[in-house]
């Protein structure tokens, strides 16, 4: 391997770039690694760990509600939006330096640059020129937002990169796009008293998702004051003399707003990386093609996580990047299972899920039992809120085997994580149903859901 600067140059230092540089550092390979903006990449920078303190943020506006239930008076309260952005940004400063150090500490040397591909085994760093050979190159570029550059007046939107340092916090917004990011920031600003609306190309938010879940994350959205619209687009925006901005949509409506938010999926960030010039494959999305060992058609060239548009998530890119320096480094083969990952939407409520959807289960097993549990959470008897929390769990009729767990309501996302335990384990609704409840919890329904609420078969 001596013949070139480094066994592994990285490009990319998100969470499965530094992952697979620092375990492929630690089995002996000499690293590099090139970032063009902050190491920690989108999760920590402009992603997952900023928009979670966000949600903490926008929740107190209902926890102050909530507290007079409980015999609190609760005074005058306001809100800086500079002061949680200094904050939000102190947090990040001190989260990219961990990642910088944990660098360091293995070894890897960091290049604060863009780098693109010059061939199979050279790279170059655009900020100096310089020209780097490698072994084996990773690319962990990750996705950038999605604008539809078709859209009349696009160049007035944000996306979720510009929503994370907005100089004030908007009277009014529209949210387009019903996905993950969509349905967190419509959340986020609607708590923090921001007057939005969320508009949806499709019947029901949350695509993808166990359709009883998608429908009660909406009505709870829209109990908690946020208009959703349906069915519905932009066909274009304008801006207005006194700098807010007036978006026509499809149907014929008229949304005024301060600002005006796409949350329309991300795109694999390959664009001018050298990928065509060293002849690697990629979709037609620009997301590179690779092997269930995350090897690209060229030999030397590897990629992981949302550049390859598998399953776009940070633990999953993780798993991915620790895997192929595992495999390639190691001397330890082995491959991430993409087939079952638990997730969160951290939307308001929660909502948390593992395994089938009851579509996805029907399509595979005609015999299905289904168990369904709506219920008001102990908290809100006394709060008055009125916030339903829904729990179903899918399960084979005839293995007794449990396909799908579902939840919407206070901490569903910390819920799906051990539900994920038990699923991988292969978990029968046997195995619930001798668990002994913790009382007094939510999560007890769980154990205590005794007969189908729904029977379906053939
Ligand atoms: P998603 O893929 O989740 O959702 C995209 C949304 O935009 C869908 O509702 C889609 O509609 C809609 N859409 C797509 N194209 C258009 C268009 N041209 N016009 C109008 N609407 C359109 O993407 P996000 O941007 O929300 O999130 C990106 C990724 O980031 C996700 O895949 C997710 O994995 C990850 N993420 C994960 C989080 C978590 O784990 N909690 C949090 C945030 C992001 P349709 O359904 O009809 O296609």
């Amino acid at each position: 391997m001596s013949d070139y600067d480094y066994d592994l140059f990285v490009i990319g230092g998100g969470s499965g770039g530094v992952r697979a540089a620092r375990i492929a550092a630690t089995h002996g390979a000499r690293v590099g690694i090139a970032e063009e903006y902050r190491y920690g990449g989108t999760c920590v920078i402009r992603g997952c760990v900023p928009k979670k303190l966000f949600v903490y943020a926008s929740k107190f506006s209902e926890e102050f509600e909530d507290a007079e239930g409980f015999g609190w008076s609760v005074g005058e309260r306001g809100f800086s939006w500079s002061k949680l952005i200094a904050a939000k940004d102190q947090e990040i400063t001190r989260l990219e330096g961990i990642y910088r150090r944990n660098l360091d500490r293995t070894n890897v040397e960091m290049h604060d640059s863009r780098a693109v591909i010059e061939d199979a085994h050279t790279v170059r760093l655009l900020s100096t020129g310089q020209v780097i050979t490698t072994r084996y190159i990773l690319v962990a570029v990750g996705a950038s937002p999605n604008v539809d550059t078709s859209l009349p007046g696009v160049e007035h939107v944000i996306t979720s990169n510009e929503a994370f340092h907005l100089d004030e916090l908007p009277g009014k917004i529209v949210v387009a796009g019903g996905g993950y990011i969509a349905v967190e920031f419509a959340g986020i600003f609607n708590g923090l008293g921001v007057d939005t609306t969320l508009i949806y190309r499709g019947e029901e938010i949350l695509r993808g998702f166990d359709m009883d879940l998608r429908t009660t994350v909406r009505q709870e959205m829209e109990k908690k004051g946020i208009r959703v619209i349906l069915n519905d687009a932009f066909s274009s925006i304008e801006k207005q003399a006194d700098g807010s901005f007036l978006g026509k949509t499809r149907n014929g409506e008229t949304l005024a707003a301060d600002r005006i938010m796409f949350a329309i999926g991300r795109n694999p960030h390959t664009r001018d990386l050298g990928l065509e010039k060293a002849g690697v494959e990629m979709d037609a999305s620009g997301a590179i093609k690779v092997s269930t060992d995350s090897r690209t058609n060229i030999e030397s060239i590897y990629a992981v996580g949302d550049v390859t548009n598998r399953a776009n998530l940070t633990p999953v890119a993780i798993r991915e990047g620790h895997a192929f320096a595992d495999t390639v480094f190691g001397n330890n083969p082995w491959t991430v299972d993409h087939s079952l990952i638990a997730t969160a939407v951290f939307s308001q409520p929660e909502m948390g899920t593992v395994g089938l959807t009851q579509d996805e289960a029907l399509s595979r097993t005609p015999n299905l039992d289904i168990y369904k549990s709506s219920f008001r959470p102990m908290k809100h008897t006394l709060s008055g809120r009125d916030e339903k929390m829904l729990m179903k769990m899918i399960v084979d009729a005839e293995t007794q085997k449990v396909l799908g767990v579902h939840i919407v309501g206070p901490d569903a996302g910390e819920l799906a994580q051990i539900l994920g335990v038990t699923l991988q384990m292969g978990a029968t609704k046997a195995d619930f149903d001798r668990t002994i409840a913790v009382h007094p919890t939510a999560a007890e329904e769980l154990v205590t859901m005794r007969e189908p609420t729904e029977r379906l078969r053939g």
